[in-house]
């Protein structure tokens, strides 16, 4: 098998909203295709009509899409290929390797009473009966004759050697009396069609690779390589649900943490290259191998994922943080004019360094955006005394001089006016911070001033000044 390309895939079903430890499977099928030129996969398992859904289907593609994992063929839909699934058992029974099993429900709940009382897996009588001894018109389900002796073993990339002893696995069913297919043959009959080499998933799977060796065997075919992957834990080790903050992979977008960010955490959670931090998606591709993934379950840090985000909202095309923003704003309802994209082009790098998600990139902003007259805080009106009103009067009358309103400029204009009137920046600092933000959070005074640009910083001293005390 392995001359054979390598392919991988998920597989999700389409239920809900895509969790994020299908995220996280997405990209290690992702990362592993891409370090060894492989290909990357993926299957809708949508043969559970009543709770397969479109809009988890959608949820699945946006999913993908935002973090920039895309699949390298068209999807394939597991439903669509029920006919395959049956004229695979169909081939299986000429094979001999399944059978036509006519148990009534009665008696298959008298053998499942005595199995449970032997300690042993229920056994079909059909199995060894042949066909015939049956009325044609008599429903059946067709199941594997998987070996009764002996064992199946998963030599899983990640979790090591594990072994199932054969009589513990039934007969599978593979067809159902209504002619269905179930899901372990359906999945086996796809992944051997699309070619995949090797089936990286969750653990909560691992069982079902035993059922599903034995689905390869009874074909004749090659059985891919396993890897299962632990699951993503919340920070307290407990299995990862609503009160710790997010599950769903659109929640870490409305969250306003960036899709590279989620690809360099995402890769941290169950692998890692030594102690690095952050790595982007070409290192991640050359330095990932599935063996290296560790077999405990890994935890969401908070912590370390804002960390991460605020890495790459630093590193961000500002055009692009400008968009994010401004899609953040209109989701808050805040009222854009014309010249607003240019009051944002100027202001995020001047606030970007502390923001840990684009959230908080928008809230820093929103100073710079605000119509005049502002509202001011009652500590920043409290500041306004006769005597910072005067300085705050001589300081604009400096700054109507400034030509380069850059913040270098700014910050001197600013150190010399303090010099000259014989007090401390922080005597005017806070005054000036307050009539420029409204209280908002902002930068430093001159990162204040350039957001602005001169002519509305003006203006909001102005306003201040004209202010009834
Ligand atoms: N459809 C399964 C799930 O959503 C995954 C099956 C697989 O990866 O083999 O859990």
């Amino acid at each position: 098998m392995s001359d054979r390309p390598v392919v991988t895939r998920i597989a999700p079903s389409p239920t809900g909203y895509m969790h994020i430890g299908t995220a996280r499977t997405a990209l290690f099928n992702w990362l592993y295709a891409k370090h060894v030129g492989g290909k990357f996969l993926l299957r809708i398992e949508d043969t559970d009509r009543e709770r397969s859904t479109e809009p988890a289907v959608q949820a699945i593609f946006d999913g993908l899409n935002w973090l920039g994992l895309t699949p390298d063929e068209e999807p394939v839909f597991q439903f669509s290929r029920a006919d395959r699934h049956r004229a695979v058992v169909q081939e299986m029974l000429a094979r001999g390797s399944a059978y036509r099993c006519y148990m009534t429900p009665d008696e298959l709940a008298h053998e499942r009473e005595t199995a449970r009382a032997e300690g042993r897996v229920i056994r079909s009588p059909w199995r060894d009966r042949g066909e015939g001894n049956y009325d044609a018109d008599q429903p059946y389900v067709v199941r594997l004759r998987a070996a009764t002796e002996g064992e199946t073993l998963i030599a899983d990339q990640v979790k090591g050697d594990v072994t199932f002893q054969n009589k513990d696995l039934d007969d599978l069913i593979l067809l159902r009396t209504d002619g269905s297919p179930t899901y372990n043959l359906a999945v086996v009959v796809d992944d051997h069609d699309m070619g995949v080499t090797h089936v990286i998933r969750g653990d909560d799977h691992l069982n079902n690779a035993a059922r599903q060796t034995q689905i390869y065997q009874g074909m004749g075919w090659d059985v891919p390589v396993w890897a299962h992957l632990p699951m993503i834990n919340g920070p307290d080790g407990k299995k990862l649900s609503k009160r710790h903050g997010a599950q769903a992979v659109s929640e870490f977008d409305d969250m306003g943490y960036l899709p590279e960010a989620m690809r360099n955490y995402l890769a941290k959670l169950g692998w890692g290259h030594g102690d690095d931090e952050i790595f982007g998606d070409e290192q991640a591709q050359a330095w990932f191998d599935i063996k290296d993934v560790v077999g405990a379950p890994a935890r969401l840090d908070w912590a370390k994922l804002a960390h991460v985000n605020n890495h790459y909202i630093r590193e961000a095309e500002i055009d692009r943080l400008v968009g994010l923003v401004t899609r953040i704003l209109k989701s808050r309802d805040w009222p854009l004019h014309d010249g607003d994209e240019a009051i944002l082009q100027r202001t995020i790098p001047l606030v970007r360094d502390g923001a840990k998600t684009t959230l908080e990139l928008a809230d820093n902003v929103v100073f710079a955006l605000k119509r005049r007259p502002l509202e001011l805080p009652e500590k920043a009106i409290g500041m306004l005394n006769d005597e910072t009103r005067g300085r705050l009067a001589r300081l604009a009358a400096v700054y109507a001089n400034v030509t380069d309103w850059s913040v270098p400029v700014l910050e001197e204009t600013n150190r010399k006016f303090a010099e000259s009137e014989g007090v401390g920046l922080g005597k005017i600092g806070p005054a000036l911070r307050a009539v420029l933000s409204g209280g908002s959070p902002a930068p430093d005074l001159a990162g204040a001033l350039v957001s602005l640009g001169k002519p509305e910083s003006l203006a909001r001293i102005d306003d201040a000044l004209s202010r009834a005390a």
